[in-house]
C-alpha cells in the first residue's frame, strides 16, 4: 500500500506513534531520522539527508526490523519535526496526566484537529479528535487514567474538580513543542462520568501554512476576482457557507491580503474571535456588554478603511453594514446562506433595499471545504455509477477519477490536507438590472452561470477532481442539495 519511492510531505503525513516507539528521541534526533509508519514488517522513515546510504545500517540495529527510506520533499525540515515528534519537556512530565495532555495535545496538532473529545465509556476512555471536520479515535485508555487526565485539566483551567454533575466551561494554555497553544474546555456528565471537550483556538502561527488567499485551494479565475474586488476597496463582500466550510479562514486571509498594503486601517468586530491576527484591531462582542450594532456603530468613529463584521445576522447589521459602505469603507462579512445567488435574496429578505443592495455589494461568495486524497495511497479509478449519474459523466469511458484507500501516512483515512470549492458572483449591471426588477433565484441563476462563465460549487469541484485534488465522494457530499 505504501510504495518505496514515495516522496514525502511532511505537513501533510503523521507519523504513527507505532513507529516512533521504534526509535528512541536521542537517537533519532542525532541521526536525523523520522520514523513515519510501520507497513508489513517494515519501518519507513525519513531522514534529514536523502543521500546519506550509510543510515540505512545503523537505523535497521537501533530498530531489529528491515527499514526502507523514503525521498523527503524538504529534508532540511526533518529536524524540526523531530522536535516536534519529541519534545524536549516530554521527559520531565511523562508518566503525569498532564505529560499525557502535552502528549495527546501535540499529536492533535499534527494532525491538524480542531477539537480533542475525552469520552469516558463502560470500562473505559476513547481521546477522539476531529480531523477535516470528521471524528477519529485516537487512543484507548484504562477508566481511571482517562479520570485522571480529565482531572488534571481541570484543574488548569479552573474548573471547580469537585463538581462533576453540571456542564463546566473553561479555557487553558500550555507550551507544545515551543507553541503556546489554547483550548476552550468544556464538561458535560453522560451515564459514564464526566465527557470533556477541549477546542483547539488556533493563533496565527500555528495556522501560519493556510492564510494566504492562495493557498486556499482557488481556481486563477476565482482568485483573480477576489483580488481585483479586494483592491477596490470600497463596496461590501459577503462569504456564504454552512458552519465549517472555511469562510473564517477566507476572510483572515482577505484580512491579511488587505494588512500587507501597509496604509490601511482594518477593524473587526467577532463573536468570537477565532484568530487573534497582529495588526488588525479585534473587538470581541460580549453579548452582555455590548452588542453587535453597537459596536459596530462605534468602530465608524475610529476611522477604518476596512471593516469585517463576523456575521450579519439580522436587518439591522445588514443595513449598517451596507450603509458604512457607501461612505467610502470596505465592509467584508459572512451571511448566511446555502448558495451565492441565495446570498443577494438574504439581503432583500432581511429588508435591505434593493437600490441599496445594488450600490453596496461587489462580490458574493460561496464556499464549502472538502478533503484531499493522501498522495502515498490514492489510486485513480473509473467513476462509480453513482458519480456517474451525479456528474453528467454517464458516457464519459475514458475517465479516471482518484479513489482514497488508506495507509500507516494518513491514518487510513484515505485522505491527507483540504481546500476549498468556490463559487463567486461578481455583481455588476446586468445583475444590478434584475436585482432593480425584482428578478427571481432562477433568473438570476440563469443569467449568472450561462452568461458569466463563472463556475458553480459543483463545477468547480468537478475541475478539481479531475486535477487529482479532491475525489467525487466529497464534492457529491459537499454540494448535494445545495447545502450540507
Ligand atoms: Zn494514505
Amino acid at each position: 500500500m505504501l510504495s518505496d519511492d514515495a516522496i514525502i510531505d511532511l505537513s501533510r503525513v503523521v507519523a504513527t506513534r507505532e513507529a516512533l516507539k521504534l526509535i528512541p528521541a536521542a537517537q533519532s534526533r542525532r541521526l536525523g531520522v523520522l520514523p513515519l509508519a510501520v507497513n508489513d514488517d517494515k519501518l519507513y522513515v525519513v531522514t534529514s539527508d536523502n543521500d546519506d546510504y550509510l543510515l540505512l545500517t545503523q537505523i535497521e540495529n537501533i530498530v531489529g526490523l528491515p527499514v526502507i527510506i523514503l525521498k523527503a520533499k524538504h529534508p532540511e525540515h526533518v529536524p524540526s519535526y523531530i522536535k516536534k515528534y519529541y519534545p524536549e519537556s516530554a521527559g520531565e512530565l511523562s508518566g503525569t496526566p498532564l505529560g499525557l495532555l502535552e502528549e495527546v495535545v501535540l499529536r492533535a496538532m499534527l494532525y491538524r484537529s480542531s477539537d480533542i473529545h475525552l469520552d469516558p465509556e463502560h470500562e473505559h476512555g476513547i481521546i477522539r479528535f476531529r480531523i477535516d471536520g470528521l471524528m477519529q479515535v485516537d487512543q484507548t485508555l484504562p477508566i481511571d487514567s482517562m479520570n485522571e487526565l480529565i482531572s488534571a485539566v481541570k484543574v488548569s483551567s479552573g474548573l471547580n474538580i469537585a463538581e462533576h454533575r453540571i456542564p463546566q466551561d473553561g479555557q487553558i494554555s500550555l507550551f507544545v513543542a515551543g507553541d503556546e497553544i489554547s483550548m476552550r474546555v468544556a464538561t458535560i456528565p453522560t451515564i459514564y462520568g464526566e465527557k470533556m471537550t477541549m477546542r483547539i483556538l488556533s493563533t496565527e502561527n500555528t495556522l501560519a501554512e493556510l492564510s494566504e488567499l492562495d493557498t486556499l485551494g482557488m481556481s486563477e479565475q476565482h482568485l483573480q476576482l477576489l483580488l481585483e474586488t479586494l483592491d477596490n476597496a470600497n463596496g461590501v463582500i459577503l462569504l456564504s457557507g454552512p458552519t465549517g466550510s472555511g469562510k473564517t479562514t477566507t476572510l483572515y486571509a482577505a484580512l491579511r491580503r488587505l494588512k500587507k498594503s501597509g496604509t490601511l486601517h482594518i477593524l473587526s468586530i467577532e463573536d468570537p474571535v477565532e484568530i487573534p491576527l497582529n495588526g488588525i484591531n479585534q473587538v470581541r462582542i460580549d453579548s452582555d456588554r455590548i452588542n453587535f450594532n453597537r459596536a459596530l456603530r462605534s468602530t465608524l468613529r475610529h476611522d477604518p478603511d476596512v471593516i469585517m463584521i463576523g456575521e450579519i445576522r439580522d436587518a439591522e447589521t445588514a443595513d449598517i453594514a451596507i450603509k458604512s459602505s457607501l461612505t467610502g469603507h470596505l465592509v467584508l462579512s459572512t451571511l448566511h446562506a446555502n448558495d451565492s445567488i441565495g446570498v443577494v435574496t438574504r439581503l432583500l429578505n432581511l429588508g435591505v433595499a434593493a437600490e441599496l443592495v445594488n450600490s453596496a455589494l461587489r462580490l458574493v461568495i460561496a464556499q464549502r471545504l472538502v478533503r484531499s486524497p493522501c498522495p502515498h495511497c490514492v489510486r485513480y479509478e473509473p467513476p462509480e455509477d453513482i458519480d456517474r449519474e451525479f456528474f453528467g459523466w454517464i458516457n464519459d469511458n475514458n475517465l479516471y477519477v482518484p479513489k482514497p484507500t488508506g495507509c500507516p501516512l494518513c491514518n487510513n483515512s484515505g485522505y491527507a490536507g483540504r481546500l476549498g470549492l468556490y463559487e463567486m458572483i461578481k455583481i455588476d449591471r446586468k445583475i444590478r438590472e434584475l436585482i432593480r426588477n425584482n428578478a427571481n433565484e432562477d433568473a438570476l441563476a440563469n443569467h449568472i452561470f450561462n452568461t458569466c462563465n463563472l463556475p458553480t460549487l459543483k463545477l468547480d469541484g468537478i475541475e478539481k477532481i479531475k486535477k487529482g485534488l479532491t475525489t467525487p465522494a466529497e464534492v457529491r457530499r459537499v454540494t448535494f442539495l445545495g447545502t450540507n
